[in-house]
């Protein structure tokens, strides 16, 4: 599995709607402070469920909605769409290209789409949980991250390498038929 292509439209800095392909081999983005590099790395983050603002960067969801500059006006929408390969199959879905597709609204209405399709938020954690890019996974580093890293409780840190191994999920389902 592999990231192909980022959509982003009206999300944070970006106005306008940008489109990134991703190359094989490693990809670097570089700009001055505060020309969107972080925000590129948002928007995969949020794309993929993040539900805190905080970790956004944020003070509520609505913050990453383009919020104007001098010479634009605000807009209402904002919409990531992240697509990838999956030929490997390592996603558990049957398309060789996954896409996912999430938009908000400034009333706080929110959309989720898989391959094109509504669906809700929890199909989107289901099917990224323990892939290694769920909003939470390991291969997102952020600043101040490994920091937190080392000084976490041996249980939280526990989490990062359960999803590492890909035990989250049977460890989800264990803990959702128990409450059955
Ligand atoms: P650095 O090198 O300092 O880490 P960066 O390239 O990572 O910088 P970002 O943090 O991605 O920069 O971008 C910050 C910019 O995004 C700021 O100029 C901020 O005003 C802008 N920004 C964030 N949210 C919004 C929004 N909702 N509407 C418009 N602009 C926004
Ligand atoms: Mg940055």
């Amino acid at each position: 599995m592999f990231l192909k292509q980022l959509e982003v439209m009206g999300f944070k800095s970006f106005a306008e709607r940008i489109s990134v392909e991703f190359v094989p081999g490693v990809t670097a983005v570089v700009g001055p402070n505060g020309s969107g590099k972080s925000n590129i790395i948002d928007a995969i983050r949020w794309v993929l469920g993040e539900q805190s603002a905080k970790s956004l960067r944020g003070s509520k969801m609505e913050d990453v909605i383009f919020a104007g500059s001098d010479s634009r006006k605000a807009l209402n929408i904002a919409e990531v769409t992240l697509v990838l390969d999956n030929e490997d199959g390592a996603l558990p879905i049957d398309y060789s290209e996954v896409s996912v597709t999430r938009r908000v609204y400034r009333s706080g209405d929110s959309e989720y789409l898989l391959n094109k399709q509504p669906c809700r938020l929890k199909d989107i954690i289901e099917l990224f949980m323990d892939s290694g890019l769920g909003k939470e996974a390991f291969s997102i580093i952020s600043q101040g991250k490994v920091e937190e890293i080392l000084n976490s409780k041996p249980e939280e840190r526990r989490t990062i390498f359960e999803e590492a191994a890909g035990v989250l999920k049977y460890k989800s389902r264990k803990k959702k038929a128990e409450n059955k």
